[in-house]
C-alpha cells in the first residue's frame, strides 16, 4: 500500500523524520510531498526542501520525495495512494487535522487519513520553533538533521548561542 505524507517541511525536523521512518515500516511505499502553499512565506524554496528531505531520507529505500501545488487528494489519487499520513503532537493539532481529514473525506471518500502520534521526545518540535531559535542564534543541531542545521545557519548567520 502507498501512503503520502504531505506538509510544508520548511524545514524538515527530526519530528517529521521520525514519522517518515516509522511509517516506512508500515507501508510498501511512502511519498513525502512538499506542498507549494502560496499563503505561507517559506524560508526555503520547494526545490530546496525536496533536496533536503531526499538527503535526510536517503537510507530509507521505500521513501520518495516530491512536490505538488494542488489538492492533496488529487495528488494521492494520481499516485494510487490510499493513505494520507499526518502527525499529531498536541490537542491544537487535532482540531486542525480532524477538520482537514473530514474535508478530504468529502473530496475523496476512498482515501483515508491516518494519524501517527509524535514520539515523546518530539512532541514540542515544529519547523517554526527551529527557525525561531536559529534566528536568535540558538543551537538547533538536536532538532534537525545536520545538513539542515547548516542550511538554516547559512540563512540566519552562524549560531552565536553561548551556554
Ligand atoms: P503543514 O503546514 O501541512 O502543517 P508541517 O510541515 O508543519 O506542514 O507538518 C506536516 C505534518 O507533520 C503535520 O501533520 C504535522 O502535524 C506533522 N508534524 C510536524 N512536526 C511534528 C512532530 N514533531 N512530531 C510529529 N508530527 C509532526
Amino acid at each position: 500500500m502507498i501512503a503520502i505524507y504531505p506538509g510544508s517541511f520548511d524545514p524538515i525536523t527530526l519530528g517529521h523524520l521520525d514519522i517518515i521512518t516509522r511509517s516506512s515500516k508500515l507501508y510498501d511505499r511512502v511519498i513525502v510531498v512538499v506542498s507549494r502553499n502560496p499563503s505561507k512565506d517559506p524560508l526555503f524554496s520547494v526545490e530546496h526542501r525536496v533536496a533536503q528531505i531526499q538527503q535526510a531520507t536517503a537510507a530509507l529505500d521505500n521513501v520518495d520525495v516530491d512536490s505538488f501545488d494542488g489538492l492533496t487528494v488529487s495528488y494521492a489519487r494520481a499516485h494510487q495512494a490510499k493513505v494520507l499520513l499526518r502527525g499529531l503532537r498536541v490537542l491544537s493539532d487535532f482540531e486542525k487535522e480532524l477538520q482537514m481529514a473530514h474535508t478530504n473525506k468529502t473530496l475523496s471518500n476512498d482515501i483515508e487519513t491516518v494519524f501517527l502520534a509524535t514520539s515523546t521526545e518530539y512532541g514540542f518540535l515544529s519547523s517554526s520553533l527551529v527557525k525561531e531559535i536559529a534566528k536568535f542564534g540558538g543551537p538547533i543541531d538536536h532538532l534537525v538533521p545536520m545538513h539542515i542545521a547548516i542550511d538554516i545557519e547559512k540563512c540566519y548567520g552562524k549560531a552565536s548561542f553561548k551556554q
